[in-house]
């Protein structure tokens, strides 16, 4: 299927998916695909404990509504925009069928050149180092290239570009108003050297490769197809940070840890 199809398809697609995957799960998100990787039992209690907001999750949110505010459009809009304009940037479902799995996502950006995509654009918020790139947020952002690439697209000059932003960082009216602007001016124009510390933000530039995406993809699809049981932390660390540290079968943290009486 030509890209153009793909999009146009879509919406009939995201309707008419069957539950057939484990947790009765009719299409697996790109960021689902990360999480797996940072704790996969952790995946596993999202579907089958509920999931749980936290402090973090909700700043992440808001964080992401101001600085990455867009307008409404169409997919057609979006067809149209990206066959004409030198330089256009939009945020829109991806969907398709990669192995067993369909897998599906919307990045926070993507930035099309004389329509080819050359940024996938994956906003991060973090109370910690921003010049850390985690392995989840890697992996997300390779399937987001996986999913333009297997919808059609041009994928071989895409670059992934993740963006950690300080959550307690400069969100001024002036700011958050260029934000957007801005980072898509400073990407396409420097290329390469936008990459590094940028004050409250660091970005993190890595070439798209398709093996890289396949193989991490391959991992996870195991999981979905009940082939295995999930796997879970090794490292305590996370588990104290976790919202179901309490309630985790698997968890690191004995009981009197986290609840002392
Ligand atoms: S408590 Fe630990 S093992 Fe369990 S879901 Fe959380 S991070 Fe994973």
């Amino acid at each position: 299927m030509n890209w153009v199809d793909s999009i146009r398809s879509i919406k009939d697609r995201w309707a008419s998916g069957k539950p057939r995957f484990r947790n009765g799960v009719s299409k697996i998100g790109a960021s689902t695909i990360g999480n797996q990787y940072y704790c996969e039992q952790k995946v596993e209690m999202e579907y089958t404990a509920g999931k749980i907001e936290t402090e973090k999750k909700t700043a992440g949110t808001a964080l992401h509504s101001i600085l990455l505010a867009m307008k409404k459009t169409t997919p057609d809009e979006v067809i149209k925009e990206i066959q004409t304009k030198d330089v256009y940037y939009a945020s829109f479902p991806l969907l398709a069928n990669f192995s067993e799995l369909v897998l599906t996502g919307k990045p926070d950006v993507v930035i099309f050149v004389k329509g080819s995509p050359l940024f996938v654009v994956e906003l991060k918020t973090t109370g910690t180092d921003i010049s850390k790139l985690w392995p989840n947020q890697l992996v997300q952002a390779r399937v987001y290239g996986l999913l333009l690439q297997e919808m059609g697209f041009d994928c071989s000059r895409l670059k992934l570009a993740v963006i950690s932003h300080r959550r307690n960082g400069d969100i001024s009216g002036e700011y958050r108003r260029k934000f957007l602007d801005s980072m898509v001016k400073l990407l396409v124009k420097e290329r390469e050297d936008a990459a590094g510390n940028r004050g409250d933000f660091h970005v993190h530039l890595i070439d798209y490769a398709k093996e890289d995406a396949v193989a991490n993809v391959k991992w996870a699809e195991d999981y979905w197809l009940s082939k295995r049981q999930p796997i879970s932390a090794r490292n305590v660390g996370k588990c104290r940070s976790c919202e179901y540290v309490d309630t985790c079968p698997a968890s690191l943290v004995k009981p009197t840890e986290s609840s002392p009486e």
